[in-house]
């Protein structure tokens, strides 16, 4: 049965957000497939962001090959650097005044607070190994209460970073995938919204960007499901209504190990390379996603009616030997 759509319900806006640092691999290309499907399943748009704000680690190469990359997959959006749109400019290196303007505002909120550790003091500040792998032990919060003349001098001597004072209380909220969510969020310690050496963190821009460019719904992989109390305090604290969150699952080796840490994992280009076509790689992440029963040779837009968030796995996918025969030979 169609039925004609609601004209007072919000467009649903989703986003495709590649970091520039490197060729996007079949992961990358697991979260791309997933968050176009779910937004084309719900006829709303779909918006293409670079997230460069690491200027060190990103190269603008990489971001052509991110947009060929998904081009060749099948997938297509509606806004982005090249098309435009009404909520650009969707360059992160671009939106560094919208950052600016956002700090302000949370440090006239008294939310943040400069902190002169490095990295050193921070490790051997923290008395037990715990917190989150990838970033290293949780802030002990040393600079937090600085009295003021210690401040003073710390301040003549290096440059601080600033971080957001995370309140002592527990988030909630519902992941389209993961389920309920419970935590305090005191856990992961105050988080880093501008480094020391001025750029604006991963944490501020996502939240500044996902809210001023309207979107809906957060489809991305479950590396970053603890990011997402810290966001939602971004959010909170901004006065930004805050999206709906689905993290989808990582694919991991045998060895328990990320696919995409190992040699970089297995890359678009080197399967373009190889002979494989589009429509086999979709197919095939449709299948280990959860969506098909089987691997088929099907473009994006044939999934679409097969989407559906609760039959996505739960857990990471480790991807065997001979899974990724099924993708192509040539990974035998
Ligand atoms: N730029 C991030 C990445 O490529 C994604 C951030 C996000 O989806 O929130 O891993
Ligand atoms: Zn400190």
């Amino acid at each position: 049965m169609n039925s004609l759509p609601d004209p007072h319900k919000k467009k649903a806006r989703g986003r495709f957000a590649p970091s520039p640092s490197g060729l996007m691999h079949i992961g990358n290309a697991l979260a791309a497939l997933l968050a176009w499907l779910q937004i084309r399943k719900l006829q709303g748009s779909l918006v293409l962001r670079i997230e460069d704000i690491d200027t060190a680690r990103c190269r603008p190469e990489f971001a052509e090959a991110a947009v060929r990359d998904l081009h060749w997959l099948g997938l297509d959006w509606d806004e982005g650097p090249a098309a435009g749109g009404a909520s650009g400019p969707y360059v992160q290196s671009e939106r560094l005044e919208l950052y600016r303007q956002a700090l302000d505002r949370l440090s006239a909120d008294g939310l943040l607070y400069p902190c002169y550790c490095s990295r050193h003091d921070i490790l051997a500040a923290a008395a037990a190994p715990h917190g989150l792998a990838s970033e290293g032990p949780v802030y002990p919060g040393t600079c937090r209460n600085l009295p003021a003349e210690e401040a003073a001098e710390r301040a003549s001597r290096k440059l601080p970073s600033l971080r957001f004072a995370v309140p002592y209380r527990e988030i909630r909220f519902t992941d389209g995938v993961a389920g309920e969510r419970t935590v305090n969020a005191a856990d992961g310690g105050d988080f880093i919204v501008r480094r020391a050496d001025g750029i604006y963190s991963y944490q501020l821009a996502v939240v500044v960007d996902d809210a001023l460019m309207g979107i809906t719904h957060v489809l991305r992989g479950a590396d970053l499901l603890d990011s997402t109390p810290r966001q939602l305090l971004l959010y909170e604290a901004l006065g930004y209504k805050a999206p709906g969150f689905a993290h989808v699952p990582l694919m991991m080796g045998p060895d328990g190990r990320r696919l995409a840490k190992r040699h970089g994992g297995i890359t678009l280009a080197e399967l373009r390379a190889a002979g494989a076509a589009p429509q086999d790689i979709t197919g095939w992440l449709a299948w280990i996603a959860g969506l098909l029963p089987e691997p088929a040779p099907l473009p994006p837009a044939e999934l679409v009616p097969l989407f559906d968030l609760s039959a996505i796995h739960k857990e990471n996918i480790v991807v065997t030997a001979e899974m990724l025969v099924r993708l192509h030979p040539s990974l035998g």
